[in-house]
């Protein structure tokens, strides 16, 4: 196992990045890729980097997006308590005790998200899920004043959840927040930094604002124009208690998960069989998915100009869209090794087949 994937989830996952807010993870993604191609930006803020095989075209793009669900700050209250509202998807039941930080001119202020305590309800109120707008960030401040004109947190500063990497006892198994989608980042800057030879030009992409509607997506795509897209992410893993085994898909050390469809896009059917005769023949581990919801960047990109074929690869998390989701390292390293393989098989003709 390569260490330096586990450092660089850690760097990543570790950098704060909510939609509009992807600062953070840009740096990382052009520090790590400077030199390796051309790096430009759009202006949504997505950033990419273009390297080239022995030849200029086809164009394939490698997506991934860099923000995380995070929040906003709506406003502060007399008391200093700051009321927020969402960026992205979250389920009320994660939120409660959890740490965030604020970014603020002046730095980042640490919060608590809280709400009035069980003694303080009704018996009726006391077993329901608390609603996410009956809900504050204590940031400890004594007033207003305090928490605005001292420690910078005013109306409209992003917040990120607080989710410190920690390897677990299983050594393949890490826990951070935001491994959707900083699995998909690493995906990227490694197979640029390791793509050798290859009959086509690789754009590798950090898009934004993907969890509230695959804005970056679009311009990303129109920037680059791709012949065929192949989108990293963090999908959810299925393999809980409680979950039903016969429509388990993605399951910790179970390989790529190849997805083949969701409410957002029908993966290209021979993109699809290519990357599986592909995994089989290099003997990678691979679990496929058909996913009755959720979405990828890959509903936007597959859409843009006279369409886009597709594909997406993911490395499945447990607990996305929380402070404290799970990976397996293998997962990542089987994706990554798909990636050099399917990558150099995509020349011209090939990608022309697509179609
Ligand atoms: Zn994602």
């Amino acid at each position: 196992m390569s260490q330096t994937a586990v450092d660089l989830l850690e760097e990543l996952t570790q950098a704060d990045a909510i939609p509009g807010h992807e600062g953070e993870v840009r740096e990382i993604f052009h520090s790590r890729l400077q030199g390796v191609g051309d790096i430009q930006k759009d202006r949504l803020g997505s950033i990419f980097c273009t390297k080239n095989g022995s030849v200029t075209s086809p164009r394939i793009l490698l997506d991934s997006h860099m923000d995380e669900v995070g929040f906003i700050v709506q406003s502060v209250t007399g008391a200093g308590y700051v009321k927020f509202l969402t960026v992205g998807g979250w389920w009320a039941h994660t939120l409660l005790a959890q740490r965030v930080n604020i970014l603020t001119k002046q730095g980042k202020v640490s919060g608590i998200i809280g709400s009035t305590p069980p003694h303080l309800l009704s018996a009726g109120s006391r077993d329901k899920v608390m609603d996410i707008k009956d809900l504050y960030i204590d940031i400890g401040a004594e007033s207003a004043e305090q928490a605005m004109e001292q420690y910078g947190v005013k109306p409209g500063c992003p917040i990120a959840p607080y989710g410190p990497f920690m390897p677990m006892s299983n050594p393949k198994l890490f826990s951070a927040k935001a491994f959707d989608n900083r699995v998909g980042v690493g995906l990227v800057i490694e197979t640029l930094q390791q793509l050798s030879a290859h009959p086509n030009t690789v754009i590798g992409a950090g898009s934004v604002q993907e969890e509230i509607g695959l804005r970056g997506a679009r311009t990303v795509t129109v920037a680059a124009e791709p012949d065929v897209a192949i989108v990293l992410e963090g999908p959810p893993a299925d393999d809980l208690p409680g979950a039903n085994s016969n429509t388990l898909q993605g399951k910790l050390g179970g390989g790529v998960q190849i997805r083949l469809y969701d409410p957002s896009m029908i993966a290209n059917p021979r993109l699809t069989e290519l990357t599986i005769e592909t995994a089989t023949a290099h003997q990678i581990p691979h679990q496929i998915a058909v996913r009755t919801s959720g979405g990828t960047d890959a509903g936007a990109i597959h859409q843009v100009g006279r369409g886009v074929p597709s594909i997406v690869l993911g490395v499945p998390a447990r607990y996305v869209h929380s402070h404290v989701s799970i990976i397996n390292i293998d997962d990542y390293r089987a994706t990554l090794d798909l990636l050099l393989h399917l990558i150099p098989q995509l020349d011209s003709t090939t990608v022309d087949n697509l179609v």
